[in-house]
């Protein structure tokens, strides 16, 4: 049974740190397979990585192209951006 004490170990890294990596925006799989196979090593890294959930965007209302908030010249008709109606922001799909 000590194999499964160590799986039982290695995935009681594993799960949390699959949720706090889904949570910064992350691939629940990927930070799984990390927090198993580098137990408490993977918790640590996905505790301190940059949090990667996007930006919100908007939509350009010349040429209704999908910019960040940030952006505040259009990319693609130049069209100056000033601070977004509300109505026109949204966050893109997780
Ligand atoms: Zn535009």
């Amino acid at each position: 049974m000590g194999g499964m004490a160590i799986v039982f170990i290695a995935l009681s890294f594993g799960i949390p740190t699959g949720l706090i990596g889904r949570a910064k925006g992350g691939s629940f799989l990927l930070w799984l397979v990390i927090g198993t196979c580098l137990p408490g090593f993977g918790l640590l890294a996905v505790i301190l990585s940059r949090n990667e959930i996007n930006e919100p965007e908007r939509q350009c209302p010349n040429c209704n192209k999908i910019v960040k908030l940030y952006v505040q010249v259009c990319p693609r008709c130049g069209m100056d951006l000033y601070l977004p109606d509300p109505s026109e922001t949204r966050m893109p799909p997780q």
